[in-house]
């Protein structure tokens, strides 16, 4: 009965989305022009004709959030003059909430739109307008009428005077690079646009074009840049079988210290730090930074959870599933530098150790599941306060760790023919080509019990949606390495506070959990001002010579008032662990140590 009721009430709904104006989008058509007249005060402003129109209304929406970057940033924010127009004269265009202007179309096929964005702030993931650039981060300028993401659109682009060069992965119209074409706004919403005066070089790999975008200079050798970015496209598409893209665009922003990235699904946007290129480990971040956004282009672009796509561009998209999406993507960013052999098999093992003692040194990690981690990325991760790293954990340190722990276990299971690469190649195959939706939960873990041949409930239960620490030497032994603990014997006391300098002063920004600080009451914000009256300096010098159980007086300044606080040390629990080859490697061992390492003889 329930059935037949949905049936009937969904096929009228279908008949009067048929017979609908909103269905006429398909003679819809966008043009957007966008202009830099007050580029130095850092506006774009921009016109957008909608023609073809055939409805009573109209709604134009400002996406609240970007796709990559999950954060409700109410781009509407920078949105200012709006004002519509039909047949040359103003028509009204007010707002009824936070991100949609509504308009009356009635007798009108076309109407032009005009608004204006402040673009100042600097990311990868927000818009940016000087006198020397301009980048357009595309979801968070551009309006979209509602019920009409599937529409195309146009893109003019009139240069801010002395620009010369558009980059962006949208194909250019008449092969005029100051016009581009978008098939719908999803692709135009996942398709950054810079525009200004950048160093752009390009390299084949993988049968793909590349462009290489350079804003803001930097000490780059462009010929090595070229030759390692060619290996990570070459090594990442042999994990997946194929590489969908014919065009392919890296924007990297380079500024005195930058960092970070958003990915794209032909592009991406990468910040880099301009003089870091000679500095070996600085060139290797970059490499890695490069590994993860290009990764991304599968492992979530395409290959992701069910709800990342098609977007709602209004409200959170909530998925329990970036442990996959990030970490496995920042599991991926080294292992394929490894695999490449541009890293040496040393260096991948001390960035395991960082990630091992990141998570284990945050009280996080015993209070928040990573599923939880990943639902809650809207409001705890990128809403980070003093109190994060005692209550949360990070979906990219804990997920990286979890998929090592995956591969190890594919990789000895199946005596080092299959590894985790078959997970995401075969979930690539079976989900983003063959069924073209994203997976659910459950279907992942199935992909990964297909390779494992082994049932991973408990895994799940205890690893992603429990606390149980992670089981590091269980799976490192299956390759023969050890994770010990350096800092096991040690009885170093510790106030469990971490401390910033300013003019002089030193301030407390972390409690941590279960600490002496944390137990004896200091406070985020306590200006440290003495310890038994001594006068503040280093605080771990001046805990010399005690020990775990001491007593002490420390003297703060709180709102400007001073507080004696009588502390209880504590034992420094702080792990320092590092990853060393077992004694006596078996064949076994090395098999597997081999197939996850990339080790060649
Ligand atoms: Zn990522």
């Amino acid at each position: 009965m329930k059935t037949i009721k949905l049936t009937a009430f969904l096929f009228v709904i279908l008949f009067f989305m048929n017979s609908s104006p909103t269905n006429a989008a398909g003679a819809v058509k966008i043009l957007y022009t966008v202009t830099f007249p007050e580029a130095q005060a850092h506006y774009a402003d921009i016109e957008m004709n909608i023609s073809g129109l055939d409805q009573n209304t109209l709604d134009l929406k400002m996406p609240v959030w970007t796709p990559g970057s999950y954060l409700v940033r109410e781009f509407a924010k920078n949105v200012e003059s709006f004002s519509a127009a039909a047949n040359n004269k103003t028509i009204p265009s007010p707002k009824i909430n936070k991100n949609t202007w509504h308009i009356n179309t009635a007798g009108l096929s076309s109407v032009t739109i005009k608004y204006r964005v402040y673009c100042f702030e600097i990311s990868v993931r927000t818009s940016f307008v000087d006198a020397s650039h301009g980048f357009l981060s595309t979801s968070g300028l551009f309006i979209y009428p509602d019920k009409m993401l599937n529409t195309p659109s146009t893109i003019k682009i009139i240069p801010y005077k002395g620009w010369t060069t558009v980059s962006t992965s949208l194909d250019a119209v008449n092969g005029d690079q100051f016009i581009r074409h978008s098939p719908n706004f999803d692709i135009l919403f996942d398709s950054p646009i810079e525009v200004g005066t950048q160093d752009v070089f390009g390299f084949d790999a993988a049968g793909v074009k590349y462009e290489v975008c350079m804003v803001g200079g930097g000490n780059y050798d462009k010929e090595q840049l070229k030759k390692d970015m060619a290996k990570i496209a070459e090594q990442e598409t042999a994990v997946f079988g194929e590489n969908p893209n014919k065009h392919y665009v890296f924007i990297v922003h380079n500024r005195q210290r930058n960092g970070g990235g958003l990915e794209h699904l032909s592009s991406t946007t990468l910040g880099a730090s301009r003089d870091n290129y000679s500095n070996a480990s600085g060139y290797r971040n970059f490499l890695s930074l490069v590994a993860h956004e290009h990764f991304h282009l599968w492992n979530v672009k395409r290959l992701r959870p069910i709800v990342l796509g098609p977007f709602d561009y209004d409200n959170e998209n909530y998925t329990t599933d970036l442990w996959i999406a990030e970490g496995f993507t920042a599991y991926y960013q080294n292992l394929i530098l490894r695999h490449a052999q541009i890293m040496d098999p040393e260096t991948y093992l001390s960035a395991i150790t960082g990630e091992i003692n990141i998570i284990e040194n945050q009280p996080g990690a015993k209070i928040q599941p990573l599923a939880e981690a990943s639902f809650d990325a809207w409001i705890k991760s990128y809403r980070p306060n003093e109190n994060s790293s005692n209550t949360g954990i990070s979906y990219y340190d804990k997920g990286a760790a979890v998929a090592m722990l995956l591969d190890l276990e594919i990789i000895n299971d199946t005596k080092g023919k299959n590894s985790l690469d078959d997970v995401m190649k075969y979930m690539y195959d079976t989900y983003y080509k063959q069924k073209k939706r994203g997976y659910t939960d459950e279907e992942f873990k199935q992909g990964l019990e297909k390779f494992a041949g082994k049932n991973l409930d408990e895994f799940y239960k205890n690893y992603v949606y429990g606390l149980t620490p992670l089981d590091y030497n269980k799976y490192l032994a299956y390759a023969g390495y050890k994770a010990t603990d350096d800092a096991a014997n040690s009885n170093d006391p510790s106030l469990g506070i971490a401390t910033t300098e300013s003019n002089g002063k030193k301030f407390v920004t972390v409690v941590q959990r279960g600490g002496a600080g944390w137990v004896d009451g200091i406070n985020v914000n306590d200006e440290l001002v003495a310890i038994d009256g001594t006068p503040i300096t280093d605080v771990a010098t001046m805990l010399n010579g005690k020990k775990p159980g001491d007593q002490i007086s420390v003297s703060v300044l709180r709102d400007g008032l001073a507080v004696a606080l009588p502390v209880t040390l504590l034992r420094n629990n702080r792990f320092k662990y590092k990853v060393d080859s077992l004694p006596g490697v078996t064949p076994g061992q090395m098999v597997v140590r081999k197939k996850w390492l990339g080790l060649v003889d």
